[in-house]
C-alpha cells in the first residue's frame, strides 16, 4: 500500500513525521506521492495562522483524494478537535499514539471503523520513538524532550503537548548510536525544552557528555534552548566538549523588561545579558541566534525601540522574526491587541536589524579556514554547514555527508563562499 506523509510546524513534527515514515515503510509500505492509499496530515497550530492553514490543508486534501485514508494527527487537532471531527477524516489522533501507527491502521483495514484518539491529559509519559536513519537530512535529529510547564502568555505549547517529560536515557543512547552507524556524523537535540532533560539522573549536560564518547559522532547540535536552562554544568560542557556545536539558539522573545514580564517569560534582561556573557567568555566566536516576537499586546513604541536596542546590544548573529499572532485560548489572547500595521512595521525593522547583525557576524569569517559538513547540491554548488551554522557554498561537486576544511572567499547577500582547501576525513589536500 502506497502512503504520503505532509508536515506542518517545527523540528519535533518533522521527527515524529519521519518516525511515522520509517515505521511504515518497515511494515512494507511505500512512500509515494501519487495516488497515495493513505495520506498523513501532521498538523500545528502554533498560531491561529499555523491552525488555519493546517485545517485548509486537510479540506484541500479529502477533496483533491476521495478515496485515500486519511489520517490527520498533531498539535492543530489535539487543540481543536471538533474542527475536524465533521470532515470524514479516517484517523483523528492529536499527540498521541502517534507510535502505534501500523497497529491503528491495520485494525482500520480490517474494521473500515473510522477511529479517533483525542485525550486532555497534561500529565503523559514520554510516547518513545526510535529512528535508525534520517532520509531528508544529513543532520539526525533525536527528539530527547516533549511538553512544557511555563505558560507562557503567546503560546499554546504547553496545552497542546503536556507537561515536560524526557526520553529514556539509554534509549537515547542507543537510537544515537544507530544513527551514527548509519552514517550520520551530527546529531541535533531536541524538544520543546531540550534543556529540561532528565532521566535517569542525566540531565542535558550528562547526556551530551555520554553521547560524546560515540566514535565517529563528530557534532552535537542542541537545536534551542532557554536561557533559564544555561546552568553551570552546561558551561562546563560549552568549555570542554568541542563536538557541541557552537551554535545556541537561545529564544529571548523580548528585549522589553515590560513585555518580558507581561509575557510571562522567566528572566529579566539583565539575567540574559550576564548568561550570553558568560558564553562568550568560553566560545568568543560562538553564534547566538533567537527568536522575538514583535507587537505582543501592550507593546508601546518605547517597548519596541528598548528591544532593538537590546537586540543590539546582546549582538545576535541573526534574529527570527516573529510578528505576534493571536492564539485563541492563551492568555494574550484576552489582553488589548496592537494594530496590524504597526506589527508589520516593527517587524519589518527588526528584520533589517538582523540582517545587519548577521552581515557583521559573517563578515568575520571572510578569509578564515572553518570546517564544513556538507549536506546537498545546489545548481553548481555543494552546500553544507559549519559547527556555528553558517551555510557555506563550494562551487563544484564534493563529496555528501563529508568534512571539507575550507578557506571563506566571499560574502554577498549573507552568502559564504567558499574553497575547499581539504578534505577532512580522508586528510588528502584537494
Ligand atoms: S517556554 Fe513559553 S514559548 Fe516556549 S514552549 Fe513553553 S510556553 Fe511556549
Amino acid at each position: 500500500m502506497k502512503f504520503n506523509i505532509i508536515t506542518l510546524g517545527c523540528k519535533v513534527n518533522a521527527y515524529e513525521s519521519e518516525y511515522i515514515k520509517e515505521t511504515l515503510i518497515k511494515n512494507n509500505y511505500i512512500l509515494s506521492t501519487t495516488e497515495p492509499d493513505i495520506i498523513i496530515i501532521n498538523t500545528c497550530s502554533v498560531t491561529n495562522t499555523a491552525a488555519q492553514k493546517s485545517l485548509k490543508i486537510v479540506r484541500h486534501t479529502i477533496r483533491e483524494n476521495p478515496n485515500s485514508v486519511l489520517v490527520v494527527c498533531g498539535c492543530s487537532v489535539q487543540n481543536e478537535p471538533e474542527k475536524y471531527q465533521d470532515l470524514g477524516v479516517n484517523i483523528l489522533l492529536g499527540n498521541r499514539k502517534k507510535s502505534n501507527i501500523v497497529e491503528i491502521l491495520d485494525n482500520y483495514f480490517k474494521t473500515h471503523q473510522n477511529y479517533s484518539y483525542l485525550t486532555n491529559n497534561r500529565t503523559l509519559d514520554f510516547e518513545d520513538m526510535s529512528l535508525t536513519k534520517f532520509t531528508t537530512h544529513t543532520r539526525a535529529f533525536i527528539k530527547i524532550q516533549d511538553g512544557c510547564d511555563n505558560f507562557c502568555s503567546y503560546c499554546i505549547i504547553p496545552y497542546v503537548r503536556g507537561s515536560i517529560r524526557s526520553k529514556n536515557f539509554s534509549n537515547v543512547m542507543s537510537e544515537a548510536q544507530e544513527l551514527v552507524k548509519n552514517g550520520h556524523k551530527e546529531i541535533v537535540l531536541t524538544g520543546i525544552h531540550t534543556g529540561s532533560y532528565n532521566s535517569d539522573g542525566h540531565n542535558l549536560s550528562s547526556l551530551i557528555l555520554e553521547l560524546a564518547k560515540i566514535e565517529n559522532l563528530a557534532r552535537i547540535r542542541i537545536s534551542s534552548i532557554e536561557i533559564t536552562e544555561l546552568n553551570s554544568d552546561f558551561m562546563e560542557v560549552l568549555k570542554t566538549c568541542p563536538k557541541v556545536c557552537s551554535h545556541l539558539h537561545i529564544p529571548l522573545q523580548s528585549g522589553s523588561e515590560a513585555i518580558l514580564k507581561r509575557m510571562n517569560r522567566k528572566y529579566d534582561k539583565a539575567y540574559f545579558l550576564a548568561k550570553i556573557k558568560e558564553i562568550r567568555a568560553i566560545r568568543p566566536n560562538i553564534a547566538i541566534t533567537t527568536d522575538i516576537i514583535v507587537g505582543h499586546p501592550y507593546e508601546t513604541e518605547e517597548d519596541f525601540k528598548e528591544c532593538l536596542a537590546f537586540a543590539q546590544e546582546i549582538n545576535f548573529a541573526k534574529i527570527h522574526v516573529f510578528p505576534y499572532s493571536m492564539r485563541t485560548g492563551t492568555a494574550a489572547a484576552k489582553m488589548p491587541q496592537v494594530a496590524p500595521e504597526i506589527k508589520k512595521r516593527r517587524a519589518h525593522e527588526l528584520i533589517s536589524l538582523s540582517n545587519e547583525l548577521e552581515q557583521n557576524y559573517n563578515a568575520q569569517f571572510l578569509g578564515q579556514k572553518v570546517e564544513v559538513l556538507t549536506e546537498s547540491n545546489e545548481k553548481n554548488y555543494t552546500v553544507g554547514h559549519t559547527s556555528n551554522y553558517l551555510k557555506v557554498y563550494l562551487p563544484g561537486d564534493y563529496l555528501l555527508n563529508t568534512f571539507y576544511q575550507v578557506k571563506i572567499t566571499k560574502i554577498t547577500n549573507n552568502e559564504l563562499i567558499g574553497e575547499v582547501i581539504a578534505c577532512q576525513e580522508t586528510e588528502i589536500s584537494l
